[in-house]
């Protein structure tokens, strides 16, 4: 327990040698375990080692990134066709027909029922222009010293950042995410402009979609060893042809 102290995230590399592989209940995914035949070496000089390093170093880490990474572009839009209801999404991400990969898509017929545009929640968040690193402290400066944002002021720069529920006749899905672009477009205004409306202009922009149906595409991230909580990334969201809808719409 002591040696773990000295890890380093993005430094430190383990070594693991017959770990026994199992089905986590928790997770709801195979996971590695240590038992006692488990041999894990600390650093170990390996060719593959700054490779592997420099690899893991490109993964996005925090949820946001996570988030803003699915949102810009890694999947088009116009090709997320399966309409699920929200039940089968939650069934998919925590029940019981739960698969193997860690993520999937789904075209969702629901009603946005917190959209909180004009009230307290976060809407826009910053994010440092030079490493993308968030910067959550308003009037802060670039968390990561190395970074030419740490000196300088003004090196911010706000994105949407918007939680949205939404709801069918089969439930509620609670805490995805609308952000960066995506949120742009939904709502037809940039960052720059909406923090200059006022609160009446905000409410207006709400109520454009609060309670309408809309046609919702999502990319559901499952949670994972790594990911304390499923994320859901709103990629598209506009409202929906009554008729479309109706055709489409599930029972389940
Ligand atoms: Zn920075």
């Amino acid at each position: 327990i002591r040696w773990t102290e000295q890890w380093l995230p993005l430094k430190t590399t383990l070594l693991i040698v017959d770990a026994r592989v199992e089905f986590n209940a928790y997770y709801k995914t195979i996971c590695l375990a240590v038992d006692r035949k488990t041999i894990i070496t600390q650093d170990p000089i390996v060719p593959q080692l700054t490779k592997l390093l420099n690899h893991a170093k490109t993964i996005p880490t925090q949820d946001i990134d996570v988030v803003c990474s699915l949102s810009s572009g890694s999947v088009d839009p116009s090709t997320i066709n399966t309409v699920m209801t929200v039940q089968q999404i939650l069934d998919r991400t925590e029940g019981d027909l739960v698969q193997e990969e860690d993520q999937f898509t789904a075209c969702c017929y629901a009603v946005l029922t917190r959209f909180d545009l004009d009230g307290s929640s976060r809407i826009v968040s910053e994010r440092c222009v030079h490493c993308r690193m968030l910067v959550r402290e308003p009037n802060a400066r670039c968390p990561k010293y190395e970074c030419p944002g740490h000196t300088a002021a003004n090196a911010r720069e706000g994105f949407f950042d918007i939680t949205v529920d939404i709801s069918d006749h089969t439930g509620t899905l609670t805490g995805c995410r609308m952000v960066g672009q995506v949120a742009e477009t939904v709502l037809n205004c940039d960052v720059t402009t909406f923090v200059r409306l006022t609160d009446a202009q905000r409410t207006q922009l709400k109520w454009k979609y609060l309670l309408d149906r809309c046609a919702v595409r999502l990319i559901v991230k499952r949670r994972s060893a790594v990911r304390f909580q499923n994320l859901y990334s709103i990629v598209d969201c506009a409202i929906a042809d009554p008729a479309e809808v109706e055709a489409k719409l599930k029972v389940y």
